[in-house]
């Protein structure tokens, strides 16, 4: 079990989905022990794209990764769950999930294992937040260092102002220095989906998914059109997934009993 708790030190749970040891999750651990606890819940291996996935057909292993550090052979969502319910000395005040190498923007945010960690935190009664930097053209980030100042900003307004039940933060930073902040909305556009097929060495075909190039920003308040330029991106998110604008539409479909 971790150290014993400080009860003035809020208890920050921080988990991320490339791995626990990718160097965006050091980065984010080590900016946020300034304003608390840091207790870090990391799968083994790099695990993007899990979206929320929870594991219930195998056990999971908790392996201790130093003070306060714990690797697990599950998903994002098992982690922050392990985390939340084994692993803190007292429930946390707060979770952050990164950072993660790549944006998660526009349609990618319901894949992504990223904001899924900071959903199963909100899920769980916890303000969540969610921090992913742009890469460059070669899929690297040189530096995680504006992403996890801003983090800690960001977190120290969650622990002030605290979020609204069942909202989630999903902050993304552009590469570089960002010309300023932008509150916005989810796009609905985003990479174009490829596949590509090869053979393997005994001739047979497989297949490998990867994001393509990404269609032109939409909308001018998405997360997208502030990424494009060169704003950090905040979008609030509704871990409720009700479309009010179907419920009277459908009523009236007068649906009949099988
Ligand atoms: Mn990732």
């Amino acid at each position: 079990m971790p150290d014993s708790p400080h009860p003035d030190r809020p208890v920050i749970l921080v988990t991320n989905d490339d791995g626990i040891e990718a160097p965006g999750i050091a980065a984010l651990a080590e900016a946020l022990s300034a304003l608390g606890q840091v207790i870090v819940a990391a799968p083994d291996r790099e695990r993007s794209g899990a979206g929320h996935a929870l594991t219930l057909s195998q056990p999971l292993r908790v392996h201790d990764a130093g003070p306060d550090r714990f690797r697990i052979d599950g998903t994002p969502t098992d982690c922050v769950h392990l985390g939340v319910f084994n692993l803190t000395p007292q429930k946390p005040t707060l979770v952050v999930s990164g950072i993660n190498r790549g944006l998660n923007v526009g349609d990618d945010v319901t894949y992504s294992g990223t904001v899924a960690g900071a959903l199963e935190g909100t899920l769980l009664g916890i303000p969540s937040i969610a921090v992913s930097t742009a890469t460059d053209d070669d899929g690297n980030v040189a530096d995680y260092g504006p992403a996890a100042r801003f983090a800690v900003t960001m977190a120290r307004r969650v622990l002030e102002h605290g979020l609204p039940e069942r909202q989630l933060l999903n902050v993304n930073l552009p590469q570089g220095d960002p010309k300023g902040v932008r509150i916005t909305r989810q796009g609905t556009r985003t990479y174009r989906a490829a596949v590509v097929e090869r053979l393997d060495p005994s001739g047979r075909p497989y297949y490998w998914i990867a994001g393509a190039d990404m269609t032109p920003a939409g909308e001018p308040d998405g997360d997208h059109a502030a990424i494009d330029q060169g704003y950090i991106s905040v979008t609030p998110l509704d871990a409720n997934m009700t479309d009010t604008r179907g419920l009277a539409p459908l009523a009236d479909w007068e649906l009949p009993l099988p």
